[in-house]
């Protein structure tokens, strides 16, 4: 397709497609070919301040956070049918920018977000009033608390799994009633703005409620972050530029919540079933190269099964097909970038000189038709101890880190030895083992026998470097609320306020 040809995408403000102020464009690639598949608006601070302010005067005069629950659920439903309508435009998206493979985007990827976004158009409709214990001191009262959206939202994502992380944004944020402004990575934008193209079509959102803006994170993200006029900001990402946003965040207190990265521990138990827990322990690592970040890439294995575990696993790793991602038969497609590659490709370095073995080494493939692609091969390391850097550190790629040991206790002892605690798994063929390593584990989530399973009924998030706060369930909707409380003092005279005697028993009636 000529440079003509492609489309080029604008910034979505007020309910308008747009073109940034100093009309620069940035190409969106496939990291499958290298090629351009088309053009994406490059906002700047004043584009981003346009859309901040659209979402302001959407929230604080437009009927979006005004509207009944009832009536909030019946739109929201109404935009997943739409979107349920044109999954297969996202998922080819998803595969053509993103690199996912077509198993995984038609599978998992947009069927998982479509049954998120149901799930809280659903939770919309919930009443935002709770009771509160009635009390009769200091006086009889009746008292509510009111749940309300935040106001504006800044919503920050990455591009590993781009259109899942756009709904897990905006979805419970109108949910509450909440105006947003959505940001997606520079590398994976498409499918976003292809989510926000068929929310704009359908007509039901009022201009405002929902803005996209596409360009450089240091810019358009840090404006999102120091705004007075933003309230809330959500943020998926790295730990290292999680930090940073929680630091700029501050100038002006806003609400923040922040998924962060993970170096997700993987027990399995000595009396595990070997044929799950093997090909179980390839998927939650090597599902989408590595690039998810609860990914379980230390793997703890117990001596006493440590040759047979590990002949199988090396054995089964090695067939795993690179490829191209819409080919029906590819298990793995590129890395994203050509940087994300050269990082795994560094760790890998990393890995020898630390003195780990390479059980199995990543290589580049031989097929021309990859030759521009991002592509390697699974990396299984052996003799790793846990202080060692590819144990420590997130490499974000298909690199393996498998560590021996001999005592339970040791083993969790040496899983919870990391700044993160975003997830982790256990394999036994005792439940009630299982369940006693996972209450040692400090992670926000454990799988017991399965890895990567993301429940919409439950909350998903980081214990210690992994994060603030939790996305999905009833957690992650009011996530997106303030709660206010509501006193109504009951008693019918001044004279049986509880004040009264306090302050004014002297100064008599008049
Ligand atoms: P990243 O931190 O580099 O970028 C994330 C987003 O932040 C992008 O949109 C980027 O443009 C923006 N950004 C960059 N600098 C910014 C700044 N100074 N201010 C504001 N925004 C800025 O992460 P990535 O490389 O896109 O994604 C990979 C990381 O995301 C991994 O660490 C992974 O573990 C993490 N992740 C976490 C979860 C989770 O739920 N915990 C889910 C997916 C990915």
């Amino acid at each position: 397709m000529s440079d003509q040809e492609l489309l080029t995408h604008q910034l979505y403000i007020n309910g308008q497609w747009r073109a940034p102020r100093q009309e620069q464009y940035d190409p969106a690639y496939d990291p499958a070919t290298g090629q351009v598949l088309a053009h994406v608006a490059k906002a700047n601070a004043e584009d981003t301040r346009d859309a901040i302010h659209a979402a302001r005067t959407a929230f604080d005069s437009g009927p979006w956070p005004q509207m009944s629950p009832g009536e909030r659920s019946r739109l929201l439903h109404q935009i997943v049918d739409a979107l349920e309508a044109r999954q297969g435009e996202i998922a080819d998206l998803e595969m053509a920018n993103g690199g996912c493979t077509w198993r995984k985007a038609y599978l998992m990827d947009i069927p998982v977000g479509l049954l998120h976004f149901r799930h809280f158009a659903k939770l919309a409709a919930s009443e935002p009033l709770e009771a509160v214990p009635q009390i009769t001191f200091p006086a009889l009262s009746y008292n509510f608390v009111r749940r309300e959206p935040i106001g504006v939202c800044g919503q920050i994502i990455p591009w590993n799994f781009p259109f899942l992380m756009a709904v897990w944004k905006i979805a419970p944020a109108l949910a509450a009633g909440n105006c947003v402004v959505l940001k997606p990575a520079s590398y994976t934008p498409l499918s976003a703005l292809k989510l926000v193209e068929i929310i704009h079509d359908t007509g039901l959102l009022p201009p405002g409620v929902l803005n996209l803006i596409t360009g450089p994170g240091g810019v358009v993200g840090n404006e999102l972050c120091t705004s007075p006029l933003v309230d809330k900001i959500a943020f998926t990402g790295s730990t290292e530029v999680g930090r940073q946003i929680m630091q700029t965040a501050a100038s002006t207190v806003k609400k923040v919540t922040l998924e962060l990265g993970g170096k997700s521990p993987n027990i399995i138990l000595d009396d595990a079933e070997l044929d799950i827990a093997i090909d179980g322990s390839l998927w939650a690592t090597f599902m989408h190269n590595g690039q998810a970040c609860e990914s379980g890439t230390r793997l703890f294995v117990p001596g006493s099964r440590y040759d047979e575990f590990m002949e199988r696993l090396i054995d089964r790793a090695s067939k795993i097909k690179l490829g191209l991602p819409a080919d029906g038969n590819t298990d793995l497609g590129p890395l994203i970038s050509a940087s994300q590659l050269r990082t795994v490709e560094n760790y890998i370095k990393v890995g020898l000189e630390e003195g780990a073995t390479p059980a199995l080494l990543g290589q580049h493939p031989t097929d021309p038709e990859l030759a521009h692609g991002h592509y390697i091969s699974p990396t299984i390391f052996t003799n790793v101890r846990n202080e060692m850097r590819i144990a420590q550190e997130e490499i974000f790629g298909p690199v393996l880190a498998v560590i021996k040991y001999d005592s339970l206790e040791d083993a969790i002892k040496q899983a919870n030895d990391t700044i993160y605690g975003l997830a982790a798994g256990v394999w036994s063929a005792s439940l009630e083992r299982a369940i006693g390593v996972a209450n040692k584990l400090r992670a926000g989530t454990v799988w017991i026998n399965d890895y990567h399973i993301i429940n919409a009924e439950a909350p998903f998030g980081g214990y210690k470097q992994s994060g603030v706060g939790r996305e999905l369930g009833t957690w992650g909707l009011h996530a997106y609320t303030e709660v206010k409380h509501i006193h109504a003092d009951l008693s019918r005279t001044r004279q049986a306020r509880f004040w009264y005697d306090i302050l004014l028993p002297q100064i008599g009636e008049s």
